[in-house]
C-alpha cells in the first residue's frame, strides 16, 4: 500500500469487469473506494474490496440518469475525491435499425451523458482543489467506424475525444485525464450486447486484470492515454491509417450477428 492511504476513489461501473479491477487496483494502493453500479451485485463486489482494507462505500444507481449520477455525487458528502475512475458502460449489438430505440439511447445515455455529467461535477472540485486524476474507460473501438456496434463504437468515439479534449482544457490546473483504450477483454460486456455469437464474441480476449492494471497505472503516471496490450497497440496504429470504409467492413466480419459461426 502507498501514500493514498486515506484518499477517496470514485470507480463507476465497479460490480463486474474491468470496473472491478481497477476499484481492486484502487484499494491496493489504499484508497477508499465509494463504488457504483446499476445492479445490486455491487453490494457483494464491495465486501469484496473491504477485504483489502480499505473503506468502501457502495451506490446502486442508474448512471444513465441524472438522478444516478447525482445520487452518486451526493454520497460523497463533500469528502474531496482524488481519482475518479469513470468506467460503467455498455454494448449494443446487432443491426442499428433493428435495434430497439430506448436500448440504445440508454447506452449513449450511460457511455456518454451520465459518464461526462458526473465527469464535469466532480472535474469542477478537483479544479478547485488544484489537484485530482480522472480516468475515463474508452475504447479502441473508438477508432473504428462499428458495423453492427454502430451506436457503441460512437460512444466511445465521443468518449476517447472528450478524454483528450478535457485533458488539455485542465493542462495547468493539477487536474490529470487519462484515457484507458481497451481491446476485447473477457469480461460480461458480449453477452450483454448481445454479441456471443459473433466472432468478436468467440474470440480470444484480454484478461480485465492486465487491462485494468495498465490503465490504474496510466492514470497514477497522469498520461494521456493507454492502449492495453501489443495487440491492441498495432490495431489501434492500422486502424489510424486505414480507409474508414474499409474499417466498416473489418468490423462487419467481426461482429456480424452470426459470424461466430462462419
Ligand atoms: P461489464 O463486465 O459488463 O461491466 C460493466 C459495468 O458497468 C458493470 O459494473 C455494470 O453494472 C456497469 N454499468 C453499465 N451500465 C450502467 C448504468 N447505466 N448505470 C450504472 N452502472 C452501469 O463490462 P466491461 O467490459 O467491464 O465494461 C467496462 C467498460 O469497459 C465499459 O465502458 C466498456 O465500454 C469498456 N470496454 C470494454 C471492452 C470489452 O471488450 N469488454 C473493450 C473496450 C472497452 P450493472 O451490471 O449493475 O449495470
Amino acid at each position: 500500500m502507498t501514500s493514498n492511504k486515506g484518499k477517496l476513489a470514485i470507480v463507476t461501473g465497479a460490480s463486474t469487469g474491468i470496473g472491478y479491477e481497477l476499484a481492486k487496483c484502487c484499494a491496493r494502493d489504499g484508497f477508499d473506494l465509494l463504488v457504483a453500479a446499476d445492479e445490486p451485485e455491487i453490494q457483494q463486489a464491495a465486501h469484496d474490496f473491504q477485504s483489502l482494507g480499505v473503506n468502501v462505500e457502495a451506490i446502486q444507481a442508474d448512471l444513465a440518469t441524472t438522478e444516478g449520477v447525482d445520487a452518486l455525487y451526493t454520497a460523497t458528502r463533500g469528502r474531496a475525491v482524488d481519482a475518479l475512475l469513470a468506467n460503467a458502460g455498455r454494448g449494443l449489438g446487432g443491426a442499428f435499425l433493428d435495434q430497439d430505440f430506448s436500448e440504445v439511447r440508454h447506452i449513449i445515455d450511460t457511455n456518454i451523458t451520465g459518464t461526462i455529467y458526473l465527469a464535469q461535477k466532480v472535474g469542477r472540485d478537483m479544479r478547485a482543489r488544484g489537484q485530482g486524476r480522472i480516468l475515463f474507460t474508452g475504447s479502441i473501438a473508438g477508432f473504428i467506424p462499428g458495423t453492427f456496434n454502430a451506436a457503441y463504437n460512437g460512444t466511445k468515439a465521443f468518449v476517447d475525444s472528450f478524454s483528450f479534449a478535457l485533458r488539455n482544457e485542465l493542462k495547468d490546473s493539477g487536474v490529470t485525464v487519462t484515457c484507458l483504450m481497451p481491446g476485447a477483454t473477457e469480461t460480461e460486456f458480449f453477452e450483454r450486447a448481445d454479441m456471443v455469437d459473433t466472432k468478436v464474441g468467440q474470440s480470444r480476449k484480454d484478461d480485465p486484470v492486465d487491462v485494468a492494471k495498465v490503465g490504474f497505472e496510466a492514470m497514477m503516471n497522469g498520461e494521456g492515454d493507454v492502449v492495453s496490450g501489443w495487440k491492441n497497440k498495432l490495431q489501434s496504429a492500422a486502424a489510424a491509417v486505414t480507409p474508414s470504409g474499409m474499417l466498416a467492413e473489418q468490423h462487419r466480419k467481426m461482429a456480424e450477428p452470426g459470424s461466430a459461426k462462419k
